[in-house]
């Protein structure tokens, strides 16, 4: 069931066996998970049922680290989070992910890619994850695109599976699942700004709930879990220091320690000896039903032996000059502004975008004699294609037929490429130093606003450089063309275009030992034992997949293990 919490009477005390804080991908799978069982679960979810701006400024921050998307930006506060407008890849982490290694400081995981291996079906199904084939293998007897023809014994292609537009937001495929489930009641607009403890702090006693407009309440819970966003959960305990000055959780001074993404920027390009090299596979394609997404990385064994992080390299070709044209171009666009426009009804954005695109499709008309009793082209237009070697007549398509077939022609036949940006990913080195602390601006509901020191190694540097040099020497060894390594080796500036992936995690991370830790094994807050933690923020590593996927898994295990103490 869905309420608006400003309908629930000030001041009131909720009770419930168990208490969720956010309904992000998080929140909602362990509510999904409790749907229809006898234990009675609040959610308590900070935004309504659309996108409200008052609401959303909540998550406004600074940044005093390496540049970074505002804050206010980098998710969402509203019913479904920020599933709302994530990009649906996904990829589940690799065991060696979970394993320490000695060169990594801070890595490894106290549990195994086995104690999660059952609930990644699970997830792949909440997530709308198409297929639960991840092995390269499988989908190279389907795929019409193959990998990069180089030797395998460095190199290795991973695949990873991205979810439609349609299947997306948590808020549009679990809605009417959390509505149905009589035991669950989700509670919109509903704040949490504080987490009480008993007076020796072993025990979440209170979850303090305040609206915009003003109503306050509280929820008290036999069990308690904080599924936030792996900023906001750092955020709530430390803000919740009106009983321990150093906030809740946080008695050895890691909650916000340890921030990570998944750095990303061009770091290398590659020049193809031949201008049409197969690499649709490291594309968004489409194999059957299934959209998948290819890229490279180093097997484990040259990276042991190399002493690097795992750094993923994304191709992107930039085409022979009319086709790169055409791919940038306003008609383009317009069909980009087109098809969402369509699918969510905007009818008043149709008008423009509509026309545009009509009229690039039918710019071949120019090009045929006007009233000729059968389709007949201008003479200089079929001299002019005479002329041409195959070459410049394929780079003519687009003048030919117009931005949006030519696009189409390029992702079917393939387009003369120019050169392959080569954007490199890296599975981060977790530093105590990266931190999220609070500021000294409040929110409207006198909230300590967030401020992000957002920091990178020389490891990380160091391994972004060698996997792209033994990137470039396979690619040479195997004929297919050179690699520009644009990356120095210096502790100097980061490139210009260094942004993350939207991914926030390690700012509550998972430890056996609570000085290394800030939850177990089970995602339970050390000292505390009925507070819990879900998402991302409790990964020691980033790992090299995509973190949705493992939030959702570990989430659904952490339900299981709640519905064990719950009985
Ligand atoms: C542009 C973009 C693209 C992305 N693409 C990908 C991708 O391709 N693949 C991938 O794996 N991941 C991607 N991500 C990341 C992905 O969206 C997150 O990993 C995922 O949504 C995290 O789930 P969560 O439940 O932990 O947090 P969220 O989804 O952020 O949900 C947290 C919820 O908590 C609520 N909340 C916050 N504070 C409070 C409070 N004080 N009280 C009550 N409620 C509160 C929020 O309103 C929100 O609903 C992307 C993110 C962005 C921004």
């Amino acid at each position: 069931m869905i309420v608006d919490s400003r309908s629930i009477p000030h001041g009131s005390r909720i009770e419930a066996d168990l208490c969720i804080v956010g309904a992000g991908a998080a929140g909602i799978s362990i509510a999904r998970r409790f749907a229809g069982t006898s234990t009675r679960v609040v959610v308590l979810e900070s935004g309504g049922e659309a996108f409200e701006a008052t609401t959303q400024d909540l998550s406004r921050g600074e940044n005093v680290g390496l540049p970074y998307f505002p804050l206010d930006t980098a998710r969402l506060r509203w019913l479904g989070g920020t599933t709302n407008h994530w990009g649906g890849i996904c990829r589940p982490m690799d065991p060696e992910d979970f394993e320490s290694k000695a060169w990594i400081p801070n890595s490894g995981w106290p549990i195994a890619e086995r104690d999660l291996e059952s609930y990644y079906e699970p997830a792949r199904v909440m997530c709308g994850v198409s297929s639960g084939d991840w092995g390269l293998e499988t989908w190279r007897q389907r795929d019409r695109f193959k990998p990069l023809p180089v030797r395998g014994d460095r190199l290795d292609t991973r695949i990873a599976q991205i979810v439609s537009p349609e299947a997306r937001s948590f808020r549009i495929t679990h809605r009417a699942g959390i509505q149905a489930a009589r035991n669950v009641v989700l509670q919109c607009h509903a704040n949490v700004t504080e987490i009480e403890t008993n007076s020796e702090g072993t025990l979440a006693t209170l979850f303090h709930v305040a609206t915009l407009d003003g109503n306050r309440y509280t929820v008290a819970a036999r069990q308690g879990v904080l599924a936030a966003g792996g900023i906001e959960n750092p955020r709530i305990l430390l803000a919740s220091n009106r009983q321990w000055h150093e906030g809740v959780g946080n008695r050895n001074d890691l909650v916000g320690r340890f921030f990570l993404e998944h750095p990303r920027f061009v770091g290398g390009v590659l020049v193809p000896f031949d201008r049409r090299l197969s690499v649709g596979l490291y594309d968004h394609h489409k194999v059957g039903a299934v959209r998948l997404l290819g890229y490279l990385g180093l097997k484990q064994a040259t990276r042991d032996q190399e002493q690097l992080v795992d750094v993923q390299m994304s191709l992107h070709p930039t085409l022979a000059g009319s086709f790169q044209r055409s791919a940038e171009s306003e008609d383009m666009k317009a069909l980009h502004a087109l098809v969402p426009a369509l699918r969510q009804g905007h009818i008043h954005q149709l008008g423009g975008h509509l026309a545009r695109v009509a009229e690039d499709l039918t710019s071949w008309q120019a090009l045929l004699i006007p009233g000729a009793p059968l389709p007949a082209p201008f003479p200089e237009v079929v001299g002019k294609l005479m002329r041409s070697t195959p070459f410049e007549a394929q780079a003519l398509i687009p003048d030919l037929m117009g931005d949006i077939a030519a696009r189409g022609y390029a992702k079917k036949f393939g387009a003369p490429i120019e050169s392959i940006l080569l954007r490199t990913r890296i599975n981060a080195v977790p530093n105590p130093d990266s931190r999220v602390t609070l500021g000294d601006d409040r929110d409207p509901l006198g909230i300590p606003r967030v401020r992000l020191d957002w920091r990178l190694t020389s490891l990380d540097r160091h391994s972004v450089r060698r996997s792209l040099e033994v990137l470039g020497s396979e690619v040479g060894r195997a004929g297919l063309g050179r690699v520009r390594v644009m990356l120095d080796d210096h502790d100097g500036p980061w490139p210009e275009d260094l942004a993350g992936g939207w991914h926030h995690m390690g700012t509550t991370r998972m430890a056996d030992d609570p000085r290394w830790g800030v939850v177990d094994r089970n995602c339970r807050v050390h000292g505390i034992r009925n507070l819990y933690i879900a998402g991302s923020s409790v990964f020691p590593t980033a790992g090299s997949g995509t973190p949705t996927l493992t939030i959702v898994a570990l989430a659904l295990r952490l339900a299981d293990h709640l519905k064990g103490l719950l009985a």
